[in-house]
């Protein structure tokens, strides 16, 4: 199965990393994309309109060092559509770059963000996907590159509390697998700077104490959560829940 996650920005695959490990030791194949740049993910060191600018490409080269080190880890590509981080907004392009790359990765199973939090981009992004994907099978969208057979299943995931977020699926997380996932985290080493100036503690310190929460519900040590998309009959149905009736069962006599 491909497996593609397009986030607005790089490391915001967090939240589903313990689950990529999950699929990837199934034999999957997983795909990043990222719809930004990245280039507002440093802070300033001078203020000034040149070392602005020049920290601005810094940071965007920065993101993509470390976005391509975690696709490593993973032996998956990394593309990123390149518009400026912040100011995403919805439109025609952006529709076509997102059919585009989800057919030219052939996606199966997508994780994106959820559709309603504290990150407009994020937002952006999660609508875009997911109306993107929906005309991934219809060859009369983008005509350049063949249409997929089937709509991938959407995965989005957990933002946290606050955003109307009541997950349905969760995805067990061995020790192991939360220490890896506190490891590739910190592979975004700028962001996790930003973090600990900001809040004292790092987002993998943050995605740990969270997945431990998810767990709990479940009554297992760790665990990540998502709601998949139901906005569309063409999505199939999610693989983790009984599919259609048998032929034989439907309308008995
Ligand atoms: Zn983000």
């Amino acid at each position: 199965m491909n497996v593609v996650c397009i986030f607005a920005h790089q490391d915001d695959e967090m939240r589903c990393l313990g689950t990529l490990q999950r699929l990837a030791e199934a034999g999957h194949s997983i795909s990043f994309v990222c719809v930004t740049n990245g280039n507002k993910g440093l802070p300033f060191e001078q203020a000034g309109s040149s070392e602005q600018r020049d920290n601005s490409e810094r940071a965007a080269q920065v993101r993509e060092a470390e976005m391509r080190t975690v696709a490593g880890h993973f032996d998956g590509s990394y593309e990123c559509l390149g518009y400026d981080d912040g100011v995403l907004f919805d439109g025609p392009e952006l529709r076509n770059k997102l059919i585009a790359v989800l057919r030219r990765l052939d996606a199966e199973l997508v994780f994106t963000h959820w559709t309603s939090e504290y990150n407009d981009d994020h937002v952006v992004t999660a609508k875009a996907v997911t109306d993107a994907a929906l005309f991934t099978n219809l060859a009369s969208f983008v005509p350049q590159t063949p249409p997929l057979e089937s709509v991938p299943r959407i995965f989005y995931v957990n933002p946290g509390d606050g955003y109307g977020f009541e997950a349905t699926h969760f995805v067990a997380l061995s020790d192991l697998h939360v220490q890896r996932k506190a490891e590739l985290i910190r592979c975004h080493a700028s962001q996790m700077e930003v973090m600990r100036q900001l809040r004292g503690h790092d987002y993998a310190d943050e995605m740990a104490d969270e997945d431990r929460r998810q767990g709990a519900r479940l009554m297992v040590a760790a665990a990540e959560s998502f709601r998949p998309c139901l906005a569309e009959r063409r999505i199939g149905w999610p693989s983790d829940l009984p599919g259609e009736l048998p032929a034989a069962t439907v309308n008995p006599a």
